[in-house]
C-alpha cells in the first residue's frame, strides 16, 4: 500500500505518519528528514540541500525524485511506504506514478491535511523536535509539550528547534506550498484516492484523532 501524507508546514503530516506507521505497521519515508541527516552528516547532498532548505525553498525536483526512487528500492518499504512531504510538486507527483507503475504499484490514499493558516504559524514556532536523528520525536510545546522541559519522552535527547522554523522562514514555505504543491490536491482529486482530514483545535482534532479516522476509512474501503 503507498500513502502519501499532503498538507502545508505545520499541518501535521509528520505526526500522522508516525501514528499510522504505527497502525499499519508500514514504513514512514520523509523527504525531509532524509535531507536532515545529510544536512547534520555534512553529505555532498545535505550541503546543496541547505542551500534551498534554510530558505524555505523546495529543493529541486530532479535530486528529490532521484532519492525517492532509490529510497523506493530497499526491502524495507516492499510491502507498503508512507510518504510524508513527497510529492510537493506536480512534477514530483508525476515521476511518482511512473516510478510506481514500473514497479506494479500506484498510489492508494493521499491523506490531505488541512489546518487554519493562523494556526499553522503558532503550531510551527512551538514545534520541537527530538536531536537524536533515530529517534526524531516532535512535540508541540502548547499542544503536546514533553514530560520533562526541553528533553524527549522517548529517548531522553535534548530537543531542537528545527533551523527552518524561523516565522520568516515559515512564510516563505507557507507561500511555496501553495504556489507548488497546493495543485497536488486536485491531481489526486481526479484520480479519486483523496482524503481530506482538518487538523485543528478550534474543534479539537490533532493528529492521532486523524489517525484513527484514517484508519477506519482504510478499513471501509
Ligand atoms: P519537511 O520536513 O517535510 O517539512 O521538509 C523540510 C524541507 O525539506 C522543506 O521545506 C523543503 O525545503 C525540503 N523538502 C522536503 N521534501 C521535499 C520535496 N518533496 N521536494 C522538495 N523539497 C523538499
Amino acid at each position: 500500500m503507498v500513502i502519501i501524507m499532503l498538507g502545508a508546514p505545520g499541518t501535521g503530516k509528520g505526526t500522522v505518519a508516525v501514528l499510522l506507521q504505527e497502525k499499519l505497521g508500514i514504513k514512514q519515508v520523509s523527504t525531509g528528514d532524509i535531507f536532515r541527516k545529510n544536512m547534520k552528516e555534512g553529505t555532498e547532498l545535505g550541503v546543496l540541500a541547505e542551500k534551498y532548505i534554510s530558505k524555505g525553498n523546495l529543493v529541486p525536483d530532479d535530486v528529490t525524485i532521484k532519492i525517492v526512487e532509490d529510497r523506493l528500492d530497499q526491502p524495507d518499504v516492499e510491502n507498503g511506504v508512507i510518504l510524508d512531504g513527497f510529492p510537493r510538486t506536480v512534477k514530483q507527483a508525476e515521476e511518482l506514478d511512473k516510478i510506481l507503475a514500473k514497479r506494479g504499484k500506484k498510489v492508494d490514499k493521499v491523506i490531505n491535511l488541512t489546518t487554519p493558516d493562523e494556526e499553522i504559524i503558532e503550531r510551527i514556532v512551538n514545534r520541537r523536535v527530538c536531536s537524536n536523528q533515530e529517534c526524531k520525536a516532535v512535540y508541540n510545546l502548547v499542544l503536546n509539550p514533553p514530560k520533562q522541559e526541553n528533553l524527549c519522552d522517548k529517548c531522553g535527547s535534548k530537543l531542537v528547534t528545527r533551523k527552518d522554523d524561523t516565522e520568516e522562514t515559515v512564510r516563505k514555505r507557507l507561500a511555496n506550498y501553495f504556489e507548488q504543491t497546493s495543485p497536488l490536491v486536485e491531481y489526486y482529486e481526479k484520480q479519486g484516492n483523496l482524503l481530506t482530514e482538518l487538523v485543528s483545535k478550534s474543534i479539537n482534532k490533532l493528529g492521532k484523532d486523524v489517525a484513527e479516522d484514517v484508519v477506519s476509512q482504510l478499513k471501509k474501503d
